[in-house]
């Protein structure tokens, strides 16, 4: 296929957030990059399912006319708090100053492999368990990244970037959770839910359902809280070694968890921080390279199904769709499966029809939590649709008169730079009045397959 391709929503692209992996296990420059003035953190609780953002002072209009310039408005902004910010609302500490080891935890793990032993400390369980710390890189591209930076007087050359998790509140010590209420001005908070706000007031912002805030940011501020979703996430829900049961420990700047089983000595009386006393054996996480101490990416196909004759897509409703809405066949990757045979299986299992020249178009990171979409066209041999009522409750052969209004509709809404075909087809002729079919929103690789298939119909080029 030769169309241009569009930059996916939550991808990196050319946005310059320079992960800086080198830095991970030196505890001396991570703690430079945590002090460093040109640091903004990202706050969120729960493993990133709620993230803290800007307080809006009004909604921004939701422009139709707006035209496909280079600086877009926002629906949303993310909240960057500065070093000083932590500090005065007490929410966090550096971890890797050796005079904060007895809040966070440090601990010395011997290296069985190379026979000696290596300081690490915890970026989580200041507070709680399930807290973490991920640093998340280096960005130059100030302007895109910080909605304030047109007020600054100076625009800082760079900003070093990372993710606060603060757990489940509700698993905070007692004492800790007045200490916030108190800072907060609340004397006696009735619940999870006003301390959040409390912390959110605090800090001048508001805490959103990821879901809801991140399709609102630019696409800049959207990669980076989709990488600090996913981060978060996976130190929150991987609490416990897979290989021996016992806890494990937040390590390398929140990308590598390492399990307790096997430690040799600590320094630490930290109660939040389990470790077992009597140890019989090595977990064998020890040992070895281990896919589960490292943050994973859950594959996912997602596929256009384009008809045998070429002049229709094939467009399905899942269950959990809102109303009218159609995409295109989608599903996890399967056990010692290629892209190719997931599209094939699950094409065949949600609408009974059998694919072949199967081709990989474009792919986007998809961090709800941590999934990645891997999206192609493929060509279906028969028109004989069986829908699976379980996952699928419609599916139709849709021509380009079908699915143009709710294209045109999307595209026209959406605050991102990509390359819109409305402007380019005005002067065809296609019925654009009515539609059954709502598509999925600009920001979804499932739109931009779609709206492929169409540029392509449109241009009268085969795919
Ligand atoms: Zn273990």
């Amino acid at each position: 296929m030769n169309i241009s391709k569009s930059r996916q929503f939550f991808s990196g692209n050319d946005h310059a957030l320079d992960r800086m992996g080198q830095v991970r296990t030196n505890r001396k420059l991570l703690s430079g990059l945590y002090n460093d003035p040109n640091t903004r953190f990202l706050l969120c609780v729960n493993g990133g399912s709620k993230f803290l953002f800007l307080k809006q002072e009004k909604k921004p209009e939701l422009a139709t006319s707006l035209p496909n310039s280079q600086s877009p408005k926002r629906f949303q902004q993310i909240a960057l708090l500065k070093r000083q910010d932590l500090l005065d609302s007490k929410l966090s500490l550096n971890p890797y100053l050796e005079e904060n080891s007895a809040v966070f935890g440090k601990i010395v793990i011997q290296d069985l492999n190379n026979k000696k032993s290596v300081d690490e400390y915890s970026t989580a369980m200041q507070f709680s368990k399930k807290a973490s710390q991920v640093f998340l890189g280096k960005t130059t591209n100030i302007s895109a990244i910080d909605s304030n930076s047109e007020t600054l007087q100076e625009t800082p050359p760079y900003y070093n970037i990372w993710a606060i998790d603060l757990g489940d509140l509700g698993a905070y010590e007692q004492d800790k959770i007045a200490e916030f209420a108190e800072n907060a001005g609340i004397e006696e908070p009735q619940g999870i839910k006003e301390i959040e706000s409390a912390i959110a007031n605090t800090l001048k912002g508001i805490f959103l359902p990821l879901r809801t805030g991140s399709f609102g940011l630019n696409a800049c501020q959207a990669h980076v809280i989709a990488l600090a979703a996913a981060l978060t996430d996976w130190n929150y829900r991987n609490q416990f070694c897979p290989g021996c049961g016992n806890p494990t420990w937040s390590t390398q700047a929140g990308y590598k968890r390492v399990c307790v089983n096997g430690l040799v000595s600590t320094i630490n009386d930290n109660p939040l921080l389990y470790i077992p006393q009597e140890i019989d054996k090595k977990c064998y996480s020890q040992f070895s390279l281990n896919n589960f101490t490292f943050p994973r990416t859950d594959p996912v196909i997602i596929v256009a199904i384009i008809s045998p004759d070429g002049d229709k897509l094939l467009l399905a409703r899942g269950a959990k769709f809102p109303p009218k809405r159609y995409s295109c066949i989608a599903g996890f990757v399967d056990a010692a499966e290629s892209i190719e045979d997931a599209v094939r299986r699950e094409v065949r299992e949600e609408v009974g029809l059998n694919v072949d020249k199967i081709e990989y178009y474009t792919s986007q990171p998809w961090p709800f939590p941590n999934s990645l979409m891997i999206g192609c066209f493929a060509h279906a041999t028969s028109k004989n649709i069986v829908v699976d009522q379980d996952e699928i409750l419609d599916a139709k052969w849709c021509s380009v008169n079908d699915i143009y209004p709710s294209l045109a509709k999307n595209e026209s809404e959406s605050l991102l730079n990509f390359d819109k075909i409305i402007d380019q087809s005005n002067k065809k002729t296609l019925v654009s009045d009515q539609t059954d079919i709502e598509l999925p929103p600009a920001v979804a690789v499932g739109f931009f397959l779609i709206q492929a298939w169409i540029k392509k119909q449109i241009n009268h080029a085969n795919l």
